[in-house]
């Protein structure tokens, strides 16, 4: 369908599972569009909620709403199969000044590569060897990298399939949310809102008067650690994807992988290099040790055919 996703559809269609339209909250009267300024929460802007492959159009709309309740706006849709039409806007509600603005990417790599902390959300639990959080644990980690000063995505997969493995190899960690094992799969939207919800309470907890305020969740003390005083600026994905290439490149030049199929070792490696959370001089100071290796490889290799 040719439609200009800034233009809203007039007539709410409901879909099988739509919400009533009605179902939408008459704004609130406020300066930016219903909004309360002090919902605005400058480390929740931070925050983006990524949707990779979506499947149902419904589903953007749906999720569009989800965010909006709780205070999120930035939305980027990855590959999605449909771009949105009717039915996203009919379920978005009143969030159709985020479906709006959602901006759409060829791949979830585009998403995130100005960020600094990605997380994958899966429904299925130890899919692959990544390290995982529960919704809770995972917005308090978002929430300090946000606040930090840190770019922050939150992944969501397709409907039917998830996220892939490479698309989960890009994330720092995963997110479960602990549903009944039996029937862990939510709906894409549904995921969207108990994340969303999680980080609305991390960011009223972080921004409540110092009496009022719960103790900083440990787990954002441990993963913000010595960050609270670094000078230098976390690395961003895509210094990260840069740093990776070369590894890989270091490690053929030096024979590492002796006719093995290098993407085990090369799995580990992102895995731990991720969790390090390095900031940008470490990864220079890695690169520069990568160039040595490749250049003194160089020479061997040069001398040994003499
Ligand atoms: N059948 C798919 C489930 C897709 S549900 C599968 O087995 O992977 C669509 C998306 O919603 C998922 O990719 C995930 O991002 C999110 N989601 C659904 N249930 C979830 C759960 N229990 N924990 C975390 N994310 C979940």
């Amino acid at each position: 369908m040719n439609h200009d996703p800034r233009e809203p559809f007039p007539a709410a269609q409901a879909t099988e599972n739509a919400n009533p339209p009605e179902a939408a909250p008459a704004p609130a009267p406020g300066p930016a569009g219903g909004e309360e300024p002090a919902a605005v929460d400058p480390a929740l802007a931070r925050i983006r909620v990524v949707l990779v492959g979506t499947q149902h159009p419904g589903n953007i709309g749906s999720a569009a709403r989800a965010m909006k309740t709780m205070g999120l706006s930035r939305l980027i849709l990855a590959a999605p199969e449909k771009a949105p039409d009717r039915d996203s806007y009919a379920l978005a509600a009143g969030a159709d000044d985020v479906l709006a603005a959602a901006a759409i990417v060829p791949d979830l790599a585009a998403a995130v590569a100005d960020c600094h902390f990605v997380l994958g959300c899966t429904a299925r639990s130890r899919r692959i060897a990544l390290e995982q959080f529960d919704p809770r644990q995972a917005a308090a980690l978002c929430e300090a990298r946000a606040r930090a000063g840190g770019e922050v995505a939150l992944v969501f997969g397709r409907e039917r399939t998830g996220l892939e493995n490479h698309e989960l190899q890009l994330c720092h960690a995963a997110v479960h949310i602990p549903a009944n094992p039996a029937y862990s799969s939510l709906n894409l939207a549904a995921a969207v809102q108990v994340l969303s919800y999680e980080l609305r309470m991390a960011s009223l907890a972080a921004t409540a008067p110092a009496s009022a305020s719960a103790p900083a969740p440990s787990v954002a003390a441990a993963v913000v650690g010595d960050g609270g005083d670094r000078r230098e600026p976390p690395a961003s994905h895509a210094q990260m994807e840069g740093f990776f290439g070369q590894l890989g490149q270091a490690l053929d030049a030096i024979d590492f992988h002796k006719g093995r199929t290098p993407e085990a070792a090369m799995h580990k490696l992102r895995r731990l290099f991720l969790r390090a959370q390095l900031d940008e001089r470490e990864v220079r100071l890695l690169r520069g040790v990568l160039a040595d290796v490749e250049r003194t490889a160089m020479l061997l290799a040069a001398a040994n055919k003499r």
